[in-house]
């Protein structure tokens, strides 16, 4: 039995700083002994359901042996080789079996550590692609309300959380272009005619294709994807699908943008990439943006290379999850996972302070009518025996893909009840 309250966490959480954490009211953050399949087990003895799949990346649950095999086996021939100048087998042949399973159009891998660090490459290929080719003023990118894209400061330009995330950095953030989805056709026309006069300033629209995740679980349909492929052609600007949270079976295909039949000329993928082993991202751009660099002059390469780029462990352990996609039924759970959210978050769609349940792939999110104590919200959970974790005023469950029925129906069962309870 380990000790309630052992001495790393005594004297480390003195020196440790917590992401998006009020340090002073937060009180004892939770301490993880050990993972496993869908459960993670604290220090002090408790076993959660895992409703979350630590931010959406372990897509096969914890410690999954084939992944583990893979990493331990890279670890003995070779962690990390600097990328510049050197390459590897785990890295090309990871960039080879991505842009297979992208299919046609999606044909160069660059690898980085981060989501948003994927982002950040996506924006400075495109605004690189055109200022290549002479057009200097293409420096605008298109998002959308309701967006998210990353912490860094390239990538909080775009973004619209809807909840307090970058406002003390308002000013520095360079100015972007925040636009409502064109969900229908009155805003597609409003989109069109904001293209017509500006089209010539703008590298790229940027989106998260079917589902809006940190900016609080938001769905559109399939059609708006295929809508803004054609406001891109025609006004010949580029298209940037940000699939980080999306890709790998999340929403029932592979990608997202499976769903719409169209594709987008640089995607950014990462989070369950590794199965939620290592960190690692991928840009993967068209031919078309690749030889907008392909020059005699060195100032047309692209300016980027993160130190643990293409790192091998993270390669091996990507590669690992791919075969998992291969070999194990990932997108019939998917499916399966889709119906149990659908039924056990049904209950709530009768509750007063639910505004709206949503259910896409192996997404569920019960929208609220206003913000929650967060707080208090969290610790309900807790003492229900899950791991679930609410933003603004959305309560969702992204479980890994290999959970068990009744490991969902517990997730499920939790929310509703504790729901209930909220005061009125
Ligand atoms: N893009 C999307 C769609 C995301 O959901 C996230 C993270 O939640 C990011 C980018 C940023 O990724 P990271 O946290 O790895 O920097």
């Amino acid at each position: 039995m380990n000790a309630p309250f052992p001495n790393w966490l005594q004297n480390g959480q003195r020196h440790i700083w917590l992401p998006y954490t009020q340090m002073k009211t937060a009180g004892q953050p939770l301490s993880v002994a050990r993972t496993q399949g869908h459960q993670i087990e604290l220090t002090d003895g408790r076993v959660l359901v895992d409703g979350i799949a630590s931010w959406w990346t372990a897509c096969h649950g914890y410690n999954h042996p084939h992944i583990a095999r893979a990493v331990r086996a890279q670890l003995e021939c070779m962690p990390h080789v600097m990328f510049g100048g050197l390459v590897h087998e785990p890295a090309l042949t990871l960039a080879q079996r991505l842009c297979a399973l992208l299919g046609p159009g999606l044909d160069r891998a660059f690898f980085t550590e981060s989501g948003s660090v994927s982002v950040e490459v996506a924006l400075k290929m495109a605004m690189q692609y055109w200022f290549n080719q002479g057009q200097t003023q293409r420096r605008r990118i298109v998002a959308f309300r309701g967006g998210y894209h990353g912490d860094t400061f390239a990538t909080m330009a775009v973004c619209d959380p809807g909840v307090d995330m970058h406002t003390a950095f308002e000013g520095v953030i360079a100015p972007q272009d925040l636009h409502e989805l064109p969900l229908d056709e009155a805003r597609t026309e409003t989109l069109d005619r904001w293209l017509r006069t500006h089209a010539d300033q703008v590298a790229a629209i940027l989106v998260e294709p079917l589902v809006q995740g940190a900016g609080g679980m938001r769905m559109h349909e399939p059609a708006v994807l295929a809508r803004l492929r054609s406001l891109a052609d025609r006004h010949g600007i580029l298209l940037i699908f940000d699939e980080i949270f999306t890709g790998f079976g999340r929403t029932g295909t592979l990608f997202a943008f499976e769903q719409a039949g169209v594709r987008p000329d640089i995607i950014t993928l990462s989070k369950a990439l590794t199965g939620g082993t290592l960190p690692l991202a991928a840009t993967v751009a068209s031919q078309r943006v690749f030889d907008g660099f392909w020059s005699d002059d060195p100032s047309h390469a692209l300016m980027h290379g993160p130190t643990y780029m293409g790192n091998a462990l993270a390669c091996a352990a990507a590669l690992a999850s791919l075969d998992l996609f291969e070999s194990e039924p990932r997108l019939a759970q998917v499916q399966a996972i889709g119906h149990l959210l659908r039924d056990g978050l049904a209950p709530c769609e009768t509750l007063p302070h639910v505004r709206e349940v949503r259910v896409k792939g192996a997404i569920g999110a019960v929208e609220l009518n206003e913000a929650p104590d967060l707080i208090a919200l969290r610790h309900a959970f807790l003492e229900a025996g899950v791991w679930i974790r609410p933003f603004g005023r959305t309560v969702y469950l992204t479980p890994a893909f290999t959970t068990p029925p009744e490991a969902i129906r517990r997730l499920t069962d939790a929310i509703s009840t504790v729901l209930a309870t909220l005061p009125g």
